[in-house]
């Protein structure tokens, strides 16, 4: 197992938070958008933004605003928005404001100090950017924020009322068929198909697993995604791709499903009809609605022997694993770019690390010299011998100033190499937020999310396929601080 762990390369490889025995799983869950079927996020987005936008100007907003352009790379996954201010922040794990921008524009260290830093605030007081379909809506209201700042008084509205507007406009081009019609007319521009997905599937089944697709999407949707991401070549009918799962779920409402006690319904798959379901069997296949609670008392399953795969941390993966203990892997498809961005970038790291040990060494021998120089200093006051002051002992005084102050030289060039090499290892992961689980140093609020939540993580469903599907995932975590090199 060594040798296939050395031989994937980061991003094919599985992450573990808490260690996970494949071999106990017996049913495997995976939600749909997002997670089994992955976007091109600049034509989804840019197709999401623009449909938004012209929503926002047929209800009144200035016709110049149609000159903006969708950006995929502006806005990632895991930032907070400050709607009251028009503010978009990424913080470390502690909570500190690392990077922010009003609008589009960069705010500097001393005004990020003074609005946030300097005062302790509540996560809970941001909207926190949590999914791939808040990335347009988010850019778009940096956008106008920053079309405010340069025309005053043209929008007489407040930051808040204009983030309530984009809100809107959005849920309403998810809710009223807008978007989704687009995308099913021109299905190879919005979705991508991952050859390994199959594969990997396959290899789960034919070990044993059950697989189940729960989704909140609604049944048309879904029937024509997965019959076109589980399709090879262009020849698929439409229902054969349930021959993969042993029942599907859409419809979910997560959270809802792992909140609530929606009943179940039968989907009847060649109309979309509903019909009320009895409650008690699993041999129906599709469904609409339901909950977990009654899902677990049908089909006999413990919470710990469900896998559930998803992209959302609150949707998916928070009210899983904390109410029914189901297990979780997390995907986090922007690990996928980063990587590979990042991988050419593995010395720097090594550099970094060398930099940090040496500037710890030379701060201990600074400590020791301060040390000596106040022993010194008040051995010198207390001697009665005015030669020995003058001379002797103010000579050892000067030479250790003199260290003291070489010390501090080197000391702050490490720290300007160490900062020169962070900020190009960040903007190469990412040119306005840096990397998704980092902040310089520290750890990303992202980062301490997965890490709370998510047993594994990894950047696509298909490298599942690259693993035994009893493979026992061990946590580094496990490991005693002797045991890790
Ligand atoms: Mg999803």
């Amino acid at each position: 197992m060594l040798e296939l762990k050395n031989s994937l390369k980061p991003w094919q490889r599985i992450y573990v938070n808490r260690s996970l025995n494949m071999a106990s799983i017996r049913a495997i869950g995976f939600d749909m958008d997002h997670t089994l079927a992955i976007y091109d996020r600049e034509n989804f987005e840019e197709l999401a933004f623009n449909i938004t936008l012209e929503k926002f100007i047929e209800a009144g907003y200035p016709k110049d605003l149609l000159s903006l352009k969708f950006n995929p790379n502006f806005i990632i996954r895991g930032l907070l928005v400050d709607i009251n201010r028009g503010n978009i922040l990424k913080v470390d794990g502690h909570k500190y404001v690392k990077v922010a921008y009003h609008g589009r524009k960069k705010l500097d260290r001393e005004t990020r100090r003074s609005l946030y830093n300097s005062q302790s605030y509540k996560a809970d007081d941001f909207v926190s950017v949590d999914t791939f379909f808040a990335l347009s809506e988010i850019q778009l209201y940096a956008d106008i924020v920053d079309y405010m700042a340069r025309n005053p008084g043209v929008i007489s509205k407040t930051f808040e009322e204009v983030y309530r507007d984009i809100k809107y406009f959005i849920d309403l081009s998810h809710k009223d068929g807008t978007i989704k019609t687009k995308v099913l007319r021109n299905l190879p521009k919005y979705v991508k198909k991952d050859d390994g997905m199959i594969e990997a599937l396959i290899k789960l089944k034919e070990a044993g697993k059950k697989l189940f697709l729960l989704t909140n999407s609604y049944w048309d949707y879904t029937n024509q995604i997965m019959a076109y991401i589980l399709s090879k070549g262009k020849n698929h009918t439409n229902h054969q791709w349930l021959d993969i799962f042993d029942f599907v779920i859409v419809g979910s409402s997560k959270p809802g499903f792992f909140v609530g006690s929606q009943p179940f319904f039968e989907v009847l798959p060649d109309t979309g009809h509903l019909r009320i379901h009895d409650g008690l069997s699993l041999d129906h296949k599709i469904f609409h609605g339901g909950n977990a609670k009654l899902l677990e008392r049908i089909s006999s399953l413990r919470g710990d022997e469900v896998l559930y795969v998803g992209d959302h941390i609150y949707g998916d993966i928070i009210h899983s694993k904390h109410r029914f203990n189901w297990r979780t892997l997390l995907i986090i498809d922007e690990l996928d770019f980063e990587f590979k961005n990042l991988s050419n970038s593995r010395k720097t790291h090594e550099e970094i690390q060398k930099l940090i040990l040496e500037r710890e060494m030379l701060e201990e021998q600074h400590h020791y010299i301060v040390k000596k120089v106040e022993t010194l200093y008040e051995k010198g006051l207390a001697t009665p011998h005015k030669e020995y002051r003058e001379k002797v002992h103010s000579q050892k005084l000067s030479q250790l100033q003199q260290e003291l102050s070489e010390k501090t030289e080197k000391i702050s060039k490490i720290t300007e190499e160490i900062d020169a090499l962070l900020e190009n290892r960040s903007f190469t992961a990412h040119p306005f937020w840096g990397e998704l689980m980092r902040t310089g140093l520290e750890r990303s609020r992202l980062a301490e999310q997965v890490i709370d939540y998510a047993c594994l993580y990894s950047s696509k469903v298909s490298n599942l396929r690259y693993y035994s599907p009893f493979k026992k995932f061990t946590s580094a975590k496990e490991l005693l601080p002797h045991e890790i090199s």
